[in-house]
């Protein structure tokens, strides 16, 4: 069981939403620092561990200044996100870029900061090289395929676009090898969401014994093993959390069997984990503004899946707190819906909830990974502010809401004049 709580009453969310509108995500500073510095003591065992924390997941400027302070590089995957990171003084080996399907711009500038370039195909060697020449460390994206088992979001890993196949691998570290690089870097993700601790310990270990096969077959030393993002988070009250340290223990003992008795050690052990890090510490605020009774009884809120697109894409769960009746009997049941013109624009099917009246206000959990950074203006939707509760109780804005004006931006009225 996880108590989904919400750090703040609804007096304060009132407060805070007389100064910055609904809809908005918040994001608890505090409770990410607490998360990250468990995470990093959990694996403090393993010398020069790193989390590269994947952009992607809660794309801010003051997120990522938090997650350095906290000793997180960053993971990203876009010209955009290496450009975030290097703002925040994230450069050098502290940045991994794992992207796929690359254009030569993007390798060129993972160049230039000194990211650590992982490489999603062996016909990207001539990519890189090509765009940038061969960087001295260079990882490489494993696809297990068969191998290993995925799950729903990810799907299974001989179905996934990313990553070598086992002998594209060996021969893709033996050219690497040829052209002069001279580190290297081993890479996988296979699953998303992923709350079995033994699974990461299994991918780990997955890893590991290609190491080993890669040094006695190429004599090639991996410097550094990154298994990957996936992490999940309990998004149901029902679900636990996965234990850091268990993960920990299980691929320390793993990295003791391969590793260090086939004298493959010190080998770099690295994360990219985005979810975990944030997801659960964010949460998207929205007034109801309207109830409606038809077939089914209706919450009309003034956010929309523009603003948290997972329960309407993967029909996900996403606990829902109404703020003032935390303690009311949950004995009404809504369909908690948005204003897109889509019918799957719904935040919640069939819940029970407290009765709700017109203008309470909804905490919607686990918006802080995959909330904001998948919003969209389909339907002429706005991004919503993003808020940061901080350590000392103030909340501070770290990124507007979006205008009519941004949604506009990039479209050439003057031109209209002229059109005939
Ligand atoms: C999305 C992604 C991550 C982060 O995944 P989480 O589920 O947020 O931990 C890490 N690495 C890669 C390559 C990704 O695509």
């Amino acid at each position: 069981m996880t108590t989904k709580t919400v750090p703040f009453t609804k007096e304060r969310a009132e407060g805070i939403a007389a100064a910055f509108p609904t809809p908005f995500h918040i994001y608890d500073e505090r409770a990410i620092r607490t998360n990250a510095r468990e995470l990093k003591r959990a694996f403090a065992a393993f010398d020069g561990f790193i989390n590269y924390f994947a952009v992607k997941a809660l794309p801010n400027p003051y997120i990522l200044a938090i997650l350095k302070a906290e000793g997180f590089g960053a993971d990203c995957s876009s010209l955009p996100e290496l450009l975030l990171a290097e703002r925040v003084g994230i450069t050098g080996e502290r940045i991994m870029f794992t992207s796929n399907d690359t254009p030569a711009t993007e390798f060129r500038e993972a160049r230039r900061l000194g990211a650590v370039i992982n490489l999603d195909d062996i016909s990207h060697i001539d990519c890189v090289e090509k765009a940038c020449g061969i960087p001295e460390l260079v990882s490489c994206r494993y696809n297990p395929g068969p191998l290993k088992e995925g799950n729903a979001i990810i799907g299974k890993p001989e179905e996934a676009k990313y990553g070598f196949t086992r002998e594209q691998l060996l021969a893709g570290y033996a050219s690497l090898k040829a052209r002069g690089a001279t580190r290297f870097g081993l890479h996988t993700m296979v699953a998303s969401n992923e709350l079995d601790p033994a699974y990461f310990v299994e991918t780990a270990r997955l890893l590991f014994d290609l190491a080993v096969e890669i040094k006695q077959r190429l004599g090639i030393r991996m410097e550094l093993v990154n298994i990957g993002g996936g992490v999940g988070i309990p998004y149901r009250p029902d679900q636990e959390p996965v234990p850091y340290d268990r993960v920990a223990a299980g691929i320390q003992k793993a990295y003791g069997d391969l590793i260090v008795r086939n004298g493959l050690h010190p080998v770099r052990l690295a994360m990219e984990c985005g979810r975990v890090v944030t997801g659960p510490y964010g949460w998207l605020v929205t007034r109801v503004i309207h109830l409606k009774e038809t077939y089914r009884r209706y919450v009309g809120t003034d956010a929309s899946m523009a603003n948290l697109m997972r329960p309407g894409i993967y029909g996900a769960y996403h606990h829902i707190t109404v703020l003032g009746k935390e303690s009311a009997p949950a004995t009404a049941t809504y369909d908690v819906t948005g204003s897109l013109c889509e019918n799957n624009d719904k935040f919640a099917i069939q819940r029970r909830l407290p009765e709700i009246a017109i203008g309470d206000l909804l905490a919607i959990h686990d918006s802080g990974a995959h909330g904001w950074a998948m919003g969209f203006n389909y339907n002429g939707k706005l991004r919503s502010a993003e808020l940061l509760l901080r350590e000392d109780g103030t909340v501070r804005l770290i990124r507007r809401a979006e205008t009519v004006e941004d949604y506009f931006r990039t479209l050439d009225f003057a031109g209209l004049d002229s059109f005939k």
